[in-house]
C-alpha cells in the first residue's frame, strides 16, 4: 500500500536504489511518481504527536496525499497525557515573548498565522470546546483523549495514512525525475516521498515518546542541533532544604513568586518528596542553571514589614503575622529551620520589634532563598529548550533552507514554550503552516 522495502536487502546493498525506479512514469505537476503502490504519499511527516496531526489535517484539507509515521503504537502520547488529561490546549497571550528560542522572533509569523483563535474554531469544527482559566489558559472541556482521538479522526477523514509502530532510523535526501525527495529508513521497511516532516519532539518525558531522535538524524543530513536541555521539570533539594519540603510534602501555595536569573514567575508552588514543583517552579526551571539561587516570595500578594508595623497587631507575636501569609504548616517549618536568633525574634510581639528585625522577618516570606542540587531531568520534563537551529527553516513554511523539501516543526525546533498552553499552540501553529507548504 505504500513503498515500503527492506532497509537492506541482505548483501549490505544501499537501499536508494529501491526508490523511484527509472521504468516508474512521473507525474511532473505532482512532483509524485504516479501510483505503482495504491497510496504513495505526496508528504511523509514523521511523528504523529500534535504537531505532525495538525500539519497532516492541513496538507490533507489541501489535497496533499499524507503519511504520519510514529514509533508509538498510539498517536500523540504526549498530547493525550497534557494538562493531566484535561489539556491546556493554548493560551490566549501566545506571542513570541512566551517562548525560549536562540531565535527569539522565529515563532513570531507562524503565531500570527495560526492564532490561538483558529485553534478554537478547528476544535469546535471537531465537536468540541474550550474554557478559559487564569493567565489565558484554554483547556479543552471533553479533556485530552477526546480532543487527540478528534484529530486523528479528522485526518483519517481526510484521506491521510498512519504507519504507527514504525521507528525512523534514517532520513537521506536523494534525487528524482524532478529534483530532490528523501528516503526515510523506518525499523520495519524503507518509504520515500518528495517531500518529510520532521515532527518527532524532543528528548522531554520519554516514558511518553520523548526521543532524541532529531538530534541523531539531524546529524546525518548536515543541520545544525542545539543541545536539548530539560525545560517545565521538578528542581530536586538536599540536606536540610531536602528535610524541609520532605517533611511539608503535598502542600502547596496557591501563589508564590519565584525568581532566577532575573526572570520571576508568580503562580502555584508545590513541595515533594525531591524538593519543589507546582507551576512557578516548573516555569522557572527552563530558566535556572546548577549553581544558581532562587528567591521565592511566598506571598507576592502582601507586605508582612506592613504587616508587622501596623499599630492593630502591636501586641501579637510576630509568628501569628507570618502565620496569617502562609499556610500554619509552612509558617511553623520555616520558623523552626531558622536560626536561634530569628527565631526568638518571630516569639516577639510585633510592637517591641525594631525596622531592622521587622525587615529580617520579612525577608523570611518575601525574599526566602533557596539553592536547589538539580532537576528531575528529561525523565519529567514537560518540554526541552534546544533542538534543530531555527535559522536553517523559513519561519512562514519551515522548509530548511538548504535542503528543499525537507520540513521541521513543534519542539523538534530550537522552540520551548512556557507552561499554560504555549508548547501546544507552538505545534499547531508550526504544524498549519508547514501543512499550507508541503
Ligand atoms: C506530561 C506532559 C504534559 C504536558 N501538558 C501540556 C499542556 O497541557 N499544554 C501544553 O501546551 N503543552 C503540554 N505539554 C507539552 C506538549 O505536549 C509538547 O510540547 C507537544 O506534545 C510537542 O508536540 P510535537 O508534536 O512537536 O512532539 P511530540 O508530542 O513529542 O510528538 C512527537 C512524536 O514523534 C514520535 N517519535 C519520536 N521519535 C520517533 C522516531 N524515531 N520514529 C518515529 N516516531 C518517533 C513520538 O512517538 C511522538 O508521537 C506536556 C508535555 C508532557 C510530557
Amino acid at each position: 500500500m505504500f513503498l515500503a522495502q527492506s532497509a537492506a536487502d541482505g548483501k549490505g546493498e544501499p537501499v536508494a536504489r529501491l526508490v523511484f525506479p527509472a521504468r516508474i512514469p512521473y507525474n511532473r505537476a505532482m512532483r509524485q511518481p504516479k501510483s505503482y503502490t495504491d497510496f504513495q504519499p505526496h508528504v511523509l511527516i514523521l511523528g504523529a504527536g500534535p504537531a505532525g496531526l495538525l500539519c497532516a489535517l492541513a496538507a490533507a484539507r489541501r489535497g496533499r496525499r499524507a503519511t504520519l509515521v510514529d514509533a508509538s503504537e498510539i498517536t500523540a502520547r504526549k498530547l493525550r497525557a497534557s494538562g493531566g488529561g484535561r489539556c491546556n490546549c493554548t493560551n490566549l497571550d501566545a506571542s513570541p515573548a512566551h517562548y525560549l528560542s536562540a531565535n527569539p522572533k522565529f515563532a513570531a509569523q507562524a503565531l500570527k498565522r495560526f492564532t490561538p483563535q483558529n485553534f478554537l474554531t478547528l476544535l469546535e469544527g471537531l465537536g468540541l470546546s474550550a474554557s478559559k482559566e487564569d493567565f489565558g489558559r484554554m483547556f479543552c472541556d471533553q479533556g485530552a483523549t477526546p480532543l487527540t482521538d478528534a484529530l486523528e479522526g479528522a485526518c483519517r477523514k481526510a484521506g491521510c495514512r498512519f504507519l504507527l509502530n514504525h521507528r525512523v532510523e534514517a532520513v537521506t535526501p536523494t534525487q528524482t525525475p524532478d529534483g530532490t525527495g528523501f528516503i526515510v529508513d523506518t525499523d520495519k521497511g524503507t518509504l520515500s516521498a518528495p517531500r518529510v516532516v520532521l515532527a518527532l519532539g524532543s528528548p522531554a518525558w520519554p516514558a511518553l515518546g520523548g526521543s532524541d531522535s532529531i538530534a541523531r538524524l539531524s546529524g546525518a543530513l548536515g543541520l545544525t542541533h542545539l543541545p536539548a536541555r530539560p525545560a517545565l521539570t521538578p528542581l530536586t533539594c538536599t540536606g536540610s532544604m531536602l528535610a524541609l519540603c520532605r517533611e511539608l510534602s503535598g502542600l502547596s501555595v496557591a501563589s508564590a513568586a519565584v525568581s532566577s536569573l532575573g526572570k520571576t514567575y508568580t503562580d502555584g508552588l508545590l513541595f515533594t518528596h525531591q524538593g519543589l514543583s507546582g507551576p512557578a517552579v516548573l516555569q522557572i526551571s527552563s530558566h535556572w542553571r546548577k549553581g544558581e539561587a532562587l528567591t521565592i516570595d511566598l506571598a507576592p500578594a502582601a507586605d508582612l514589614k506592613q504587616l508587622l508595623r501596623d499599630p492593630a497587631h502591636g501586641r501579637l507575636q510576630a509568628r501569628t503575622v507570618l502565620a496569617g501569609l502562609v499556610p500554619r504548616r509552612l509558617a511553623d517549618a520555616l520558623i523552626s529551620a531558622l536560626t536561634p536568633e530569628l527565631t526568638a525574634l518571630a516569639q516577639r510581639k510585633c510592637a517591641e520589634l525594631s525596622k531592622a528585625q521587622m525587615q529580617a522577618l520579612a525577608d523570611i516570606v518575601h525574599a526566602w532563598r533557596v539553592s536547589p542540587s538539580g532537576t528531575l531531568g528529561m525523565t519529567r520534563a514537560e518540554a526541552a529548550s534546544g533542538g534543530l537551529c531555527t535559522t536553517q527553516f523559513s519561519p512562514k513554511t519551515f522548509e530548511c533552507r538548504k535542503l528543499p523539501g525537507l520540513f521541521a516543526i513543534g519542539e523538534a525546533l530550537d522552540v520551548a514554550g512556557e507552561l499554560g498552553g504555549y508548547n501546544l499552540q507552538w505545534a499547531w501553529a508550526s504544524g498549519f503552516c508547514a501543512g499550507q507548504a508541503v
